[in-house]
């Protein structure tokens, strides 16, 4: 299903609907040039912008200040923190090989547990082991012995490791990973997300490809039930860093003034059509800490290669070493990549 949106903004206080607002004409002369000269770039190239941020990178070439605080707080629902922490190769490199909505287009029909379910369709539910959580990962001689918390023990001839960077450092390695790899590892950040889904009792922002940004607590919303038959509907606040952190903790009639303010330039006062709200933050995920990685200035090219680096009969895998990193279709071809490797 179409999943591309039209932002609205609310910035300063002040609402600008979709087509009403833009960055500026001399920013958007230098993006696209910016954009064009990255074809051009060489693997060096690379390597010196991955050594700044994405904000540095943006400062350095001119960028409006009021441009930048958008920018800022657009990329920054890409990379889960601000702009200012994320390495610019990765950031340039996302908007530079991506489309325009940023690969973003689609969403699945039913959800994105039909796609799970699908997987267990192609893999056979007797082969996906749930309630298996490994506690140690030994390997000598060409063997590898996975010990479950359960007692339950798997022996092969390979490994591959998908567990992201907090749950496998929490594995028991035998022996230890090596020093570099384990230097790597706790260097590697995941950015503090969290998700606010409100169900409303009508469509009041009357635009079913809504999504807005705001400068506010409430920071980016967008319409989760677009197209979807109904009266009601649905808005997610998507929340980084900071806010994230502060909105997750507080209380529901918190994060319903939170809403309610961060809306009222735009639409008015909407407390009494919120029927309910749920909010979920990846930043205290039992297993990821995070929602996903966070590659920051240098990382890209100083500890990515390290974090893939097989070790013994282990190869590693995951969201967290992709080359679209932050998205499902990343950390899948980051196991395929393990899968062939394996298979020689
Ligand atoms: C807020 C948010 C929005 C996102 N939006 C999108 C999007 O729009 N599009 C998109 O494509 N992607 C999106 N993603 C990214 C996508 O969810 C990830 O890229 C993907 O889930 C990563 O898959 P993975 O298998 O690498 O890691 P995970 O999905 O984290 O899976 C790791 C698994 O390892 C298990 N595990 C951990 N420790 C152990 C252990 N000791 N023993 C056994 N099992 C263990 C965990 O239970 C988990 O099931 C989003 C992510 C977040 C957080």
């Amino acid at each position: 299903m179409n999943n591309q949106f039209e932002s609205h903004l609310i910035y300063g206080g002040e609402y600008s609907p979709r087509g009403k607002w833009d960055y500026s004409a001399e920013w958007k002369t230098k993006w696209d040039k910016i954009i064009s000269d990255y074809a051009n770039f060489k693997d060096s190239d690379k390597q010196r912008l991955d050594k700044m941020d994405w904000w540095r990178f943006l400062v350095n070439n001119g960028i409006p200040e009021k441009d930048l605080q958008i920018r800022d707080l657009l990329d920054s629902t890409d990379f889960g923190e601000s702009i200012r922490h994320v390495s610019a190769y990765a950031a340039l490199a996302e908007y530079a090989e991506s489309s325009e909505k940023n690969e973003m287009d689609y969403k699945i029909k039913g959800g994105n547990s039909m796609f799970t379910k699908a997987l267990v369709e192609r893999v056979g539910n007797e082969n996906i082991l749930l309630k298996h959580k490994v506690k140690e990962v030994s390997q000598a001689d060409g063997k590898v012995d996975v010990l479950c918390e359960n007692g339950t023990v798997f022996s092969g001839d390979a490994l591959i490791c998908t567990a992201p960077v907090y749950s496998l450092l929490k594995i028991n390695w035998k022996p230890g990973l090596p020093e570099e790899k384990l230097a790597a590892l706790n260097q590697l950040q995941y950015a503090r997300i969290s998700k606010h889904a409100v169900l409303f009792s009508d469509r009041f922002w009357q635009d079913e490809s809504f999504d807005m940004v705001t400068d506010i607590y409430g920071h980016y919303f967008y319409h989760a039930t677009k197209n979807q038959p109904g009266k009601k509907g649905a808005l997610i606040s998507y929340t980084i860093g900071d806010k994230a952190d502060v909105i997750g903790n507080q209380n529901d009639d918190f994060k319903t003034e939170m809403i309610t303010q961060t809306l009222r330039p735009a639409f008015g006062d909407i407390k009494d059509k919120i029927i309910t709200h749920l909010n979920y933050n990846w930043g205290t995920d039992e297993y990821t800490k995070g929602g996903y990685a966070l590659y920051g200035t240098g990382q890209w090219f100083g500890i990515m290669p390290l974090l893939k680096k097989k070790f013994m009969s282990t190869y590693f895998a995951g969201e967290h070493l992709a080359d679209w990193q932050g998205f499902m279709e990343g950390a899948i071809v980051t196991g395929e990549e393990a899968a062939d490797e394996i298979a020689g």
